[in-house]
Formats: C-alpha cells, structure tokens, sequence
C-alpha cells in the first residue's frame, strides 16, 4: 500500500470537528475532555513561565519531569525506572509513537497492528518502511483473536502496537491476553510499543496493567504516556516514554530531530501534576466514569445500543435498534447536520486501503469526557430526532 503522505486524508477528527463547528453541533466526536482542566497544574505552568527560562531544555527532558515520571512508574506500577537513560519526554503521545517508529523500525520490518487502531499508527508504520500486519478484533467484545494474531507474527516481526485501554472501542486487555502477547513477543524476539495514554482512565475498580510489568517484558516494551489525557490538558501536547536503554536510544535519536524538546513550563507543570495524591487520580477515574454512565444509560433509554466501556473516554454504539441502518460515516454527517450531534465514525480506525473484508460500518464512537449539561443536550437532541 502507499506510504506517501500526499495520498492521505485529513485525520477524522479534524474533519469532524469542523463539520460540527459549521453547523453548530455538540460535538461529541473529536476525544478532548471538557470541564475537568485541573486549576493547580494550570497554575503551576503559569508559575513556570513567569520564573523561565526561556531557552532549550534538555534534550531528553527536564530533569525534574523524568525524575518524576520514574517516580510515577514506581508508584503505580511498581517499575524501578532510570530516569536518566529511561525516559523521554516529547511533544505529545502522538510524536513518541513517531519518534518510537522511526527509531525501531527498518525498511522491511513487519509491525503487528490490531484493528480497530488509531489513525496515526499506520501511515508512520509505512513511512518509515515498515510491513503492517493487521489483526482485527470484533464487535462487540473485541477479543484478541488469538490463533490470528500468532499467524501474524513472524521471523520479520520487529514490534507490535498495543493500545490499551483501547481507542475507540474502549477495551482494556485482560491480565490473561497481556500474557498471551508476552509469550508471542517472546517466542518472536519482538518489542511491543505500548500507547497506555489512558492508563488513568481505567474504570469499574480494575488496574491499569502494563504490559510492561509482565515477566520477561520489562526490556521489551516502549511505554507511551500522556499529560493530555492524564490532566485533561490536550493542548498542552507533552508525552511521555519510559524503555529499556537500548530501545530509548535509538528512539531518542528520531526525537532529536523531529522536535528536539517541548516547553520548559508545561514540563515542569506536568512534574507537579504527576505528584498529585491519589485523590487526583481516583477522583479522574470516577468523575470520569460517572459520564461514562450517564452517556451509556441516556443513550439506552433512547433505545440505542451501547456497547461495553472498561476505559478512555470513548464509547461505541449501534443506532440499528432504533432502525437506522446507515452506514457509519454517513451516520455521523447526518446527526451532524441534521441532529447536531457529531460523533466520530468506527470505521474510521481501520485501514482504508486493503483488500480485507469491509470494516464494521454499524458503530459509531461517543466522546463522554464532557460537561454534563453537554451530554444531557446531546441525549435531548438525539431523542428530539429519533
Ligand atoms: N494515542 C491514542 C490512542 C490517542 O487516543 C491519542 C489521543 N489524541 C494519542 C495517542 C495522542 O496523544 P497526544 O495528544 O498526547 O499526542
Ligand atoms: N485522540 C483523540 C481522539 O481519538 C483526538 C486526537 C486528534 O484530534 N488528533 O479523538
């Protein structure tokens, strides 16, 4: 398939976002959150912008933002984490899946990817040379299709990426599928990128496993974090990589030259956050989750069909129960323009080009990470409509 960025769309975010805009929708598509900005970490940005410096921080990161996210690691996960040779600190998730890629992947490289997946994943997987291998998982359970997912591995298999909790479906693998993959990494002598950029948003009193902290996976996975979602920041773009030395190296290598560094306030804004007591995080997952459920139990007495949601702050639904039987994509411009509710297409996070069987085109993906009074006017409109 083609690896040329000219070939490519716009992201479906930005494209839905600007229809929602245009017709003055809800917008319920784009995953940003909305109302739980938390003050202090704003503050303390503000704080570290008054005090500067003003010029280049390190290269890898602002010591006290590593030393931080070792603390982090340790705290959570139980990882005893370097953070002078172990941790990066980018631009965003988004740019240390770039840097990751293009510092482990060469030309001929195959890299296992699981469908449904996100849609910066596979363009930089091809531009940087790499072979994909897509597995997918179905609706409505999205369980790792085990017996497929070892055929897709091979001798030319240098990583897979696995995101979990799982942008769009929501899923967080389990305990006993996180051994599976270790085994097969193992078996394969392959890394495994990990976007865990929701790892605070895990729900229904379940951990956040990293695969990182099963046996034998401590040297073979790239951790990937996000200020973004960890503080309902997403414009601030700081993201964050914990890897074995021999990986981190060549991954900083690419971020040298990609972006160099990111501002010295937000990293340092970003260290305090991390630091915050477990009321922080708790009361993330919680409030979180109480959106979670007043979207899922709205959109169910509408009649529509909800699916599961064990993390991020995403949720599919199926608008057949209510008769409608429009595809995906189409769905969405039309509540857009006609509901004004915009939502974001499933179908969107499958590859576009392939000869593989259609994608599933029944589901469509709730952002719930809003005001309340956002989601209630959503429900109203859609009840309104329907
Ligand atoms: N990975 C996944 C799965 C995401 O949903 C996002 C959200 N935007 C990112 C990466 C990118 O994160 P960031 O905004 O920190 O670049
Ligand atoms: N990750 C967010 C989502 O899935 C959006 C990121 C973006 O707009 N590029 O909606």
């Amino acid at each position: 398939a083609n690896a040329l960025f000219s070939s490519l769309g716009t992201t479906i975010f930005t494209v839905m976002s600007r229809l929602a805009q245009e017709h003055g929708a809800i917008n319920l598509g784009q995953g940003f959150p909305e109302g739980l900005e938390p003050p202090d970490v704003i503050e303390a940005a503000r704080a570290a912008l008054t005090a500067g410096p003003h010029q280049y921080p390190p290269m890898m990161g602002e010591p006290v933002l590593r030393q931080a996210v070792a603390a982090h690691e340790a705290r959570f996960y139980g990882l005893d984490i370097d953070w002078e040779r172990e941790v990066l600190v980018t631009s965003g998730a988004t740019e240390a899946l770039a840097d990751a890629l293009f510092g482990l992947i060469e030309p001929g490289d195959e890299v296992v990817l699981l469908e449904p997946l996100y849609d910066s994943y596979l363009p930089i997987v091809r531009r940087a040379g790499g072979i994909p291998r897509l597995v997918r998982l179905e609706p409505p359970h999205w369980d790792l299709p085990r017996e497929a997912l070892a055929r897709a591995f091979g001798p030319r298999t240098k990583l897979m990426i696995l995101n979990s909790p799982m942008n769009p479906c929501g899923k967080v693998f389990s305990p006993e599928e996180l051994v599976f993959l270790a085994d097969l990494l193992e078996r394969h002598d392959a890394y495994a990128l990990c976007d865990e950029v929701y790892e605070h948003l895990v729900f229904d009193g379940r951990p956040h496993v990293p695969l990182m902290t099963v046996p034998g996976m401590r040297e073979r996975c790239v951790r990937i974090g996000s200020a973004g979602k960890t503080f309902s920041l997403t414009n601030w773009k700081v993201g964050l990589i914990v890897a074995a030395p021999a990986l981190l190296e060549p991954i900083a290598k690419a971020h040298q030259y990609l972006t160099f560094t990111t501002p010295i306030p937000l990293q340092r804004a970003v260290a305090y956050g991390l630091g915050k007591d477990d009321a922080y995080f708790d009361g993330l997952k919680a409030d979180m989750q109480a959106r979670r459920d007043r979207l899922a139990r709205g959109l169910e007495a509408l009649g529509v069909g909800v699916l599961a949601c064990a993390g991020t702050y995403f949720l599919s639904a199926d608008f057949r129960p209510l008769g409608v039987d429009r595809p995906d994509a189409e769905l969405c411009r039309w509540l857009t323009t006609e509901a004004k509710v915009t939502l974001v297409p499933v179908s969107a996070f499958y590859a576009q080009d392939t000869s593989d069987s259609p994608p599933p085109a029944h589901l469509v993906r709730f952002c719930f990470a809003k005001r309340d009074a956002d989601l209630d006017e959503a429900l109203a409109r859609l009840g309104r409509f329907f």
